[in-house]
């Protein structure tokens, strides 16, 4: 592959990764105004807890969360993490999803639809009826217009229902009902044996993002501390989505057989 095109390649990524994380920002700014009154809708970002007006450099998704190390500069409150966890999450699943495998009529709504969740998940740590049904809806439409084989989309709707239900009931239902209504419409575009790639890396995304919490709320005592001690999964079901739509086929080709 000439140079020309490792830079072009590089460069559409980071550009990608910018637009999805800048887009998660914006989703998150959008419905933390809608749920406290108080903020004007045309508002710059303002610190949570004193009021103060966030600099420039500190909005930058992900990178503004590491330059501020985490606190309000003014009142030195602790800043909450799950803002450049769903800036990251969404960057990545823009990085995955566009142009891949999908069609662009496809991909940008349903890139578009699984950012919001991901923000709305993040932010409320819980998900809008409305939300799950365009998800749903979506998924379908795509199915019916790409045509594709109506049996496979069958097999991994009962793959994914056969693993996630019983999860469901066995976890107590920490695993929340609007996840495997998410779940299930996402393994409508994905082949039966990719569940499985979707599930583990899903998991694996999980269980560090659980690390990462247990880490920063145990270092960050002394402050308050406003990262709850539960899991958001819808994020992390989409990106493994995203990441077995991108990568599925080479892992079971290449690496497991
Ligand atoms: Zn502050």
């Amino acid at each position: 592959m000439p140079v020309s095109e490792y830079i072009y390649t590089g460069l559409s990524g980071i550009l990608l990764f910018s637009a999805g994380a800048s887009l998660a920002s914006f989703f998150m700014c959008f419905l933390f105004r809608s749920t406290e009154k108080k903020y004007q809708s045309m508002q710059r970002s303002v610190c949570d807890f004193c009021g103060s007006k966030i600099p420039l450099l500190f909005l930058i998704p992900v990178l503004g969360f590491f330059f501020c190390r985490g606190r309000c500069r003014y009142c030195r409150k602790n800043l909450r993490p799950e803002y450049p966890a769903a800036e990251l999450t969404s960057g990545f699943l823009a990085l995955f999803l566009i142009n891949r495998n999908l069609p662009f009529f496809a991909g940008i709504p349903l890139v578009l639809l699984l950012i919001f969740i991901c923000a709305e998940d993040f932010l409320l740590y819980s998900l809008h009826i409305i939300s799950i049904i365009a998800c749903t809806a979506l998924c379908i439409v795509v199915i019916f217009i790409l045509k594709t084989d109506f049996t496979e989309a069958l097999i991994s709707l009962a793959v994914s229902a056969g693993i996630f239900l019983p999860l469901y009931f066995f976890s107590g239902k920490r695993l929340g009902s609007a996840d495997i209504f998410l779940v299930c419409s996402l393994s409508l575009l994905l082949a039966p044996e990719l569940i499985f790639i979707m599930l583990l890396s899903a998991s694996l995304c999980g269980l560090l993002y659980g690390l990462l919490v247990y880490l920063y709320n145990k270092f960050s005592a002394g402050q308050p501390v406003f990262l709850k001690q539960k899991i958001p999964f819808a994020p992390f079901l989409s990106l493994g989505f995203a990441f077995s739509m991108c990568f599925g086929e080479y892992i079971i080709n290449r690496i497991l057989f």
